[in-house]
Formats: C-alpha cells, structure tokens, sequence
C-alpha cells in the first residue's frame, strides 16, 4: 500500500452526532482499529439553534471542539471524503489519502441547496433575511426578530426531506410569543409556508399546532413553498402545489430553510439510491445495513430509512448499527431491528415544548411514562434547554443513551 494509504477494520465518514455516537458505542464494547474521517474541527449541537434564533440560548453553547468528542482509542482522520469504491472497499479523500476498510459507516450528514431556490443564497446576506440552519446565522434571527415591530413577517419550509422537519415553524412560535410579550403581535402579519397538507404528519400533534397557530393569529399557507426570492424587492413567490398557483407577498422579516438532499459526492456514488434523485444511502430501513453492499451501513441524515431526520432518531438506530456492524464482522444474521423512532421537540412558545415521538407507524410512540405529551407543556421547555442538551453532550456522545 502507497504512504496515501490507511487501513482500519471500520472506517466511520462524518464525526457529527450519528459518527460520535457510533464510533463511542463500539469503543464501548471493546472494538479496535476504528477510524472517522471528519474534516471539521469544531462540533455542533445543532438542535440548540433553535433556542439561539429565538433568543433563548446562546451560540457558544452548541459547539465544542471536535477533538473533545473524539471517543479515545478512535483514529481520527482530519479529512474529506471524497468517494467510495465499494468493491475495492476503499474511501478517498480531498488530500489524495485512500482509507482502505473491512467495514464502512456512511454519516456524512445533510447537503443544505441554498442555490436550489432563485435568490435564496443571495438574500441571506441582506439584513431581513436569516436561517437557523446555520451556526452563524442563528444569532442574527434573534436580532431581526428583536427589531421587528410592525409589518410582515414570513417563515418558509421547503418540500422534500430536511433535518429536524419541525424546526422551521418552532421559530415562528418563538417569535411570535416574543412579539406577544413584548406587546405588537397585533402588529405583525406572521405568514407560514408549510410545503404540507397539514401542520404535522400524526394528527394528534397536528391539532395541537392548529390550536398553538391560531393562538398567535398566523396565518399558514399549506402545501405551498417558497420557489423565489427577491432580495432587492424584499419579496418572495410562494407557489401553492395544490392549487398550480403563484403569488409575491412582501415581507419586513424572513426565516428561510433551504431543500437539503444528500451530499453531491454520495449522490454521484455507487452507494447512493439509483432510484431516488435526493441520492441518499440506500439502506434496509430496518437493519440499517446497505441493500446491495453488506459490509456498508448507514445511519442519521446520510441513509434513505424513511425516519424522520433528526438526532432522536440517531439514538435510536446508533445501537442498532453498532449490534448489527458486530454481528455482520463475527459472521452472525443481523437481528437488531429500527423501528423509524424519531421525535420533534415543538417549542410553541418561550416557555413550553410539545414533544413530538411517532415511528415509521406515524402513531404516537411517547417514551416518558405518565405525563401527556401530546400536550404543550411547561416542564417539556426544561426538557428542551437544558436535559436533550446534557443528554447529548454526556450520555448520547459518549455512547451510554
Ligand atoms: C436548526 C436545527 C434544529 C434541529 N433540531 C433538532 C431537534 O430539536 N431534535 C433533533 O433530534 N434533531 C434536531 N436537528 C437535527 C439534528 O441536528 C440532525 O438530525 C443530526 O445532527 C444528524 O446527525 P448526522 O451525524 O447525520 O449529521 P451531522 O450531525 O450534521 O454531522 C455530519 C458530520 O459529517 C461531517 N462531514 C460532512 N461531509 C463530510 C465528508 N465529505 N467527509 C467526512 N466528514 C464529513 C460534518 O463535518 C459533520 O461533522 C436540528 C437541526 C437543525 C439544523
């Protein structure tokens, strides 16, 4: 092998939630010779971001140093991949280095297409418009939502896939209960644009988001998008897929989220769904194992399982891979099973939370005994700031929930 060469027995792509996660668990139960190939030197608890565009958590708090994260014991691979060769069981990487493997995790995360929509990269540098969807975004929608006192204010969600499918409108609800509080909600026309029929997949917490919508007086524009948006003219079209009608609404604040699909090079990869265009990780939604390659696996917002993508569903299908990648390097059947668990934390206002679980079912399935979570509720905002994050940061990354 050329001095661009490593070799381990499990080559991890991405050290985001899902990569850490993994990588911590088989540490755990005694696995050597793992490698994650991770380019970043800084990691993010992205669904804090939230609570950072709506001014209730600052920035720094979501982000630590990658290294920090790094279970001991894992090679780390400063690096970029750039391609799999699933036959030569080789990754390459953006500085010419080919990872050789035995066995291959895909988590490389989501693909923001800001240019996938006219104007909308463009318009996030003019001081109306922001994006919780990035980390130095963030705070600059807790500033805009401040400085609003009248006028129109414009929250959009994209169709197809998109991590965290709630996150979108959880703004609108913080903004909206801030300009509430601070007395000129009266004042402001809040328009939604939800690419949905509805304002959630399960009915149960759908009606729940009627009741939270018509509290704050928006008004919700269903199975609608943004397909433009004009900077200069400070407008966007909205295009109603229902309908087959566009129409321009001004607006004085927005909120974009961009489509998101899966990152260019595994789309243009021989591990990517040929079926699908969004070009994911094509996987058994259940084993979480390749359909045509088995010894490559994937999990979090890389893999085509159906779930919704999010880091709740990561806690879910990280025990999963990590049983299943054993079993497949000892010989033995996969036998650990994903149910498509994920779950929404739904800020509904400064100070309550409504906690969203359903599976691939699409019913509820709460995991907190006794207390009625199809509900907004108070104690769930403690949940929200500050027991997901503690979660995460001690118990998920190091591969103990
Ligand atoms: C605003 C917002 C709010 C959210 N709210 C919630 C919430 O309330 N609850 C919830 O459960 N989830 C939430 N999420 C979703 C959650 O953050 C993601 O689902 C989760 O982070 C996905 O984990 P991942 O490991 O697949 O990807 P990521 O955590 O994004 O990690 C991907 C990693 O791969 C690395 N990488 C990328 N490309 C390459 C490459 N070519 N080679 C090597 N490494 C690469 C990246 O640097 C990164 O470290 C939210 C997300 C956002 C943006």
């Amino acid at each position: 092998m050329s001095a661009h060469t490593i070799d381990h027995k499990v080559a991890i792509i991405g050290g985001g939630n899902a990569g850490i996660s993994l990588a911590a668990r088989l540490r755990r139960a005694g696995m050597t010779d793992i490698g994650i190939i991770e380019p970043a030197e800084t990691h993010y608890y992205q669904p804090l971001w939230t609570l950072v565009g709506g001014g209730r958590a600052p920035a720094s708090e979501s982000a630590r140093s990658e290294a920090s994260v790094m279970p001991q014991g894992v090679g780390w691979i400063k690096d970029r991949a750039e391609g799999v060769d699933p036959d030569a069981q080789t990754v390459s990487t953006s500085s010419g280095t080919t990872i050789h493997y035995d066995h291959l995790v895909v988590c490389p995360g989501i693909q923001l297409d800001w240019d996938s929509v006219s104007g909308m990269a463009e318009s996030i540098d003019t001081p109306q418009v922001s994006s919780n969807y990035r980390y130095d975004l963030a705070p600059k929608t807790w500033q805009m939502i401040q400085k609003m006192r009248s006028g129109t204010a414009v929250f959009t969600m994209p169709s197809g896939p998109i991590k965290c499918a709630g996150a979108p409108q959880k703004i609108a609800y913080l903004a909206a209960d801030y300009w509430r509080e601070q007395g000129v909600l009266d004042a402001i026309r809040v328009v939604l644009v939800l690419p949905t029929p509805g304002m959630f997949g399960v009915p149960v917490f759908a009606e729940e988001l009627e009741r939270v919508v018509a509290r704050y007086g928006i008004e919700v524009r269903k199975n609608s998008e943004v397909t433009a948006v004009d900077p200069d003219g400070r407008s966007v079209t909205i295009t109603d897929n229902s309908a087959g009608t566009t129409d321009e609404l001004p607006y004085d604040l927005l909120h974009v989220v961009p489509r998101q699909s899966a990152p260019d090079w595994i789309k243009a990869s021989p591990i990517a769904d040929p079926e699908n265009p969004a070009g994911y990780v094509q996987i058994d939604k259940n084993t979480l194992r390749h359909n045509r390659f088995d010894n490559i696996f994937a999990l979090g917002d890389a893999g085509s399982s159906p779930n919704s993508k999010t880091g709740a569903a990561i806690r879910k299908q990280a025990p999963v891979v990590a049983e299943n990648l054993q079993a497949s390097i000892a010989g033995r059947p996969l036998t650990a099973q994903y149910g498509g668990y994920a779950s929404c934390p739904l800020t509904t206002s400064r100070k309550t939370m409504l906690l969203a679980e359903f599976d691939y079912t699409m019913q509820p399935a709460p995991s907190i005994p006794l207390i009625d979570t199809t509900r907004e509720r108070r104690d769930m905002w403690f949940l929200k700031r500050r027991g997901l994050p503690a979660l995460y940061w001690n118990a998920i990354l190091t591969g103990r929930a």
